[in-house]
């Protein structure tokens, strides 16, 4: 099996898909992890609970960020389990949503991981060997590539992109090149979009945040905690290297960005040239300088409030949908003097989205206000692929042997787009994958 992601989503339809899966359990007899976002390893812990014993391939940074991301979820899972119980007392109502799991499950779970380093080739049953290679996506992030030998002899060859990611992230190194396979199971998220341009980042971002200072108002960033903080934090040291932005505080308040930007610092065989000269040779540290504080108490998270002048605020969850994010937002939303940046995608129905749509009545916690502080987008700072880069990754590979590319990991639209966009390219076949459908290889 690879990849054992949770659904996410409008939180009934998730809970219930996560919670009828079927758990193919007693067919697997190893799993293979390709990065550590929790639409790829957020089911595992139930999976080990409805009985896997095999284990768990992942490079070692992967199995520190799931670790993270699951423990984080199931505290949330308890903490929801908690409120929903409180209030279906009050009501006089039965309660009896459980769960799915528990950090002990999460803990167990941790025990099946057997960590693997790129490149170095691994057999995970008598007939297949994997062998991981960078993906650019995330830190830990990867592609895997199976050899599985056939009966008569010889190997078929399948490569899975996992989420495949962009070249000049900040980092971590860019995506590498598997060697030919005949089959490719592939991401398609953005299927149907092209990114802006890299380069305009830093500009765009002193061009913002000196706005704001200017103004002497704050700047507000939502961000994922797992790598688009770590990102932010890598420009905005860059910035301020170069003097492009004033000198203001800047605060990453989230625990979990603390936590995660300490597993980065733990994994420097997974950093870019850039990223290892910068510890090696020059002893700086990427992730934190001078005017740069990680916050994670709540009462210093609370002090941020009361903070008069510009600053620069990052902080979780990335769609606005819950965590300290949304008491900053409440701080600041209603006075013009300060900006909101949305660096990542914003489902819909989340506050993110309304953010972003510039609506300008926007509640939060329970509360309306109305919107007068100014709402700036940058795109380019997306973890996945667009449709040319992918174009771009799978035209290295030889295409001659490429029997076919089957998608997966997408929406609708984008699938068929990609799909049409790599066949009009000369890829022999593409096919759209339907869940629970199967496929013979050969
Ligand atoms: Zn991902």
């Amino acid at each position: 099996m690879v990849d054992c992601g949770a659904f996410q989503g409008r939180r009934q339809e998730a809970d219930e898909k996560n919670r009828t899966w079927d758990g193919t359990e007693s067919s697997v007899s190893a799993t293979v992890l390709t990065h550590a976002h929790f639409d790829h390893c957020g089911l595992l812990p139930l999976l080990c609970k409805k009985g896997y014993k095999g284990n768990i391939y992942s490079t070692a940074a992967t199995r520190d960020l799931a670790n993270l991301i699951l423990m984080d979820s199931a505290k949330i899972q308890d903490r929801d389990a908690e409120y929903l119980r409180k209030q279906a007392a009050r009501k006089g109502e039965k309660f009896t949503w459980e769960p799915l799991y528990r950090e002990a499950d999460v803990i167990a779970a941790m025990e099946q991981f057997v960590t693997v380093s790129y490149k170095r080739p691994i057999f995970v049953s008598r007939d297949a060997e994997v062998t991981f290679y960078d993906a650019g996506h995330i830190l830990g992030s990867s592609l895997a590539r199976f050899s599985v030998t056939r009966e008569g002899g010889g190997t078929i060859d399948i490569g899975f992109s996992g989420d495949l990611g962009r070249k000049n992230k900040p980092i971590i190194r860019d995506p590498s090149l598997i060697p030919p396979v005949d089959y490719l199971v592939l991401e398609s998220t953005y299927g149907d979009r092209l990114h802006e341009p890299a380069d305009d980042i830093l500009n765009r971002l002193a061009q913002i945040a000196g706005h704001a200072v200017k103004h002497g108002g704050k700047l507000i960033i939502p961000a994922f905690a797992v790598e688009r903080t770590q990102d932010l934090v890598f420009y905005l040291h860059l910035l301020s290297d170069q003097k492009r932005i004033q000198n203001v505080p800047i605060f990453v308040d989230s625990p979990m960005a603390v936590s995660a930007t300490a597993i980065f610092k733990l994994h420097p065989e997974c950093y870019d040239e850039e990223t290892r000269n910068a510890f090696t040779k020059h002893h700086a540290n990427p992730f934190g300088f001078n005017n740069l504080t990680f916050i994670e108490n709540v009462e210093a998270s609370k002090k941020l409030n009361d903070l008069t002048g510009p600053a620069i605020i990052i902080s979780s969850s990335g769609m606005c949908e819950a965590g300290r994010i949304l008491h900053h937002l409440a701080h600041t939303i209603a006075d013009p003097k300060n900006i909101v940046l949305i660096v990542g995608f914003m489902a819909k129905d989340t506050l993110g989205r309304k953010i972003r749509d510039r609506e300008r009545q926007i509640k939060i916690l329970g509360e309306t206000y109305i919107r007068r502080a100014e709402v700036e987008e940058i795109g380019a700072l997306s973890s996945h692929a667009d449709y040319n880069e992918i174009w771009e990754y799978v035209s290295g590979l030889d295409l001659k042997r490429l029997k076919k590319i089957f998608l997966v990991h997408g929406e609708h639209e984008a699938q068929a787009h990609l799909q049409e966009f790599l066949l009009g390219k000369g890829v022999q076949a593409v096919d759209i994958v339907k869940r629970g459908e199967t496929y013979e290889l050969n």
